[in-house]
């Protein structure tokens, strides 16, 4: 296993350039450390795939060093980085049985019948494919075949990181679930590095300790799941994560008040001035948000839409024509559409381009 790291990564499909937006990936610096597991999550064409042949020597960057434990390998050959991949699609033999495909990368770097045996076993065991070890992959499912697939890519126990490139697209929904848990027990079992590339924040929720969130070429925020939740540094998380994702409205800020459009929400924060120009917007996810009967404390909002999705219900609400969601267990108390929306100070944010602003607490 090894500790990966990126130093000044960037790079761009049409070779050296000084313009920034010629990068698919902007300049990111980023170490994982040995043993971890990793989610890297962002929208479709965020360049998370880049990243990950970069890692693995599929792409030499336009500029920047990779370096496992120390060591660079920037120029390395893939196959000189003793690193496993496992794509979207399952990459077996067919025509092979389970045990051969397992045992396959093991006999490839002439390890004997003893170390081989056991190892497939085990993993086959643990993958849930020992009834099927002695039948052909061809005549298994997609299912049946990426965890193959997986186990392929988990059977060397001396590699230096594993990749996985949305591993379970072709998975049937019901077992998605549970592959992801088994990965996990994997990873606590045998401790390898492993990086895993994913636009469904679900995924990268439960499998990694660390998400590495992707947007527009750029490394937005590095967080465990509860952080990304709790204080999403940059307005793409806050609305990336969560379901529904973060309200985020335009305001103003005068001292400690958020002025949006007309209505004035007191702070419990204090903000020096922000340069003239300068995009400034209030976040605050639906579950911080409450609404209380109208006329009490909060902004007089009218209740235009409520959605009962069994443990809770998202209420949409409007402030004139600034929508928010609210999740809210019961609406007890409300009688017709009018509402006062009250916001938990502790979780309300205030953005400035995008990224968290912090102010001085009063
Ligand atoms: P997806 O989830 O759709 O695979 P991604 O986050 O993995 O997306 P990348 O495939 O890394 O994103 O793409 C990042 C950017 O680089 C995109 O704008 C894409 O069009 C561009 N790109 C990717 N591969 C190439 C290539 N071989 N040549 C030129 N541009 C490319």
């Amino acid at each position: 296993m090894a500790k990966v790291t990126l130093k000044e990564i960037a790079h761009s499909y049409t070779g050296y350039s000084e313009n920034s937006d010629d990068y698919a990936l902007k300049k990111l610096d980023l170490t994982w450390r040995d043993g971890g597991a990793y989610a890297l999550l962002g929208p479709s064409g965020c360049g998370k795939t880049t990243l990950l042949n970069i890692i693995s020597g599929l792409l030499i960057p336009t500029k920047g060093q990779v370096l496992f434990n120390d060591q660079d390998v920037t120029r390395l050959p893939t196959e000189q980085r003793n690193i496993a991949q496992i794509f979207q699609f399952p990459v077996i033999y067919d025509t092979m049985t389970v045990f051969q495909n397992l045992a396959f990368p093991l006999k490839n770097r002439g390890r004997t019948k003893d170390e081989i045996e056991p190892r497939v076993i085990e993993l086959a065991k643990m993958l849930g494919l020992e009834k099927d070890l002695y039948t052909k992959a061809q005549h298994l499912t997609a299912d049946a075949k990426q965890k193959i697939s997986l186990g392929r890519g988990l059977i060397r126990k001396s590699v230096n990181a594993i990749l996985f490139d949305e591993p379970l697209t072709v998975i049937d929904p019901q077992l998605k679930w549970e592959l992801r848990s088994q990965l996990k027990f994997l990873h606590k079992k045998f401790g390898f590095t492993m990086i895993y590339v994913t636009h469904d924040q679900t995924e990268a929720l439960t499998f990694a300790d660390e998400v590495i969130v992707m947007f527009e070429g750029e490394i937005v925020q590095i967080g465990t799941p509860e952080a990304l939740f709790e204080r999403p540094e940059h307005t793409f998380v806050g609305y990336f994560i969560g379901s529904p994702g973060m309200n985020i409205v335009p305001c103003r800020l005068e001292g400690n008040q958020a002025m949006i459009d007309d209505h004035a929400l007191i702070l419990d924060k204090s903000y020096p001035d922000i340069s003239a120009g300068a995009k400034i917007e209030i976040g605050i996810r639906p579950e911080y948000l409450r609404l209380a009967p109208p006329g009490g404390e909060g902004l007089a909002v009218n209740i235009e839409k409520v959605d009962d999705i069994g443990r809770y219900k998202i209420v949409r609400v409007g402030l004139n024509n600034r929508k928010f969601n609210v999740v809210m267990t019961e609406l007890s108390g409300m009688t017709g559409d009018k509402a006062s929306l009250v916001f938990d100070m502790n979780h309300t944010n205030i953005y400035v381009n995008d990224h968290l602003f912090a102010g001085d607490r009063l």
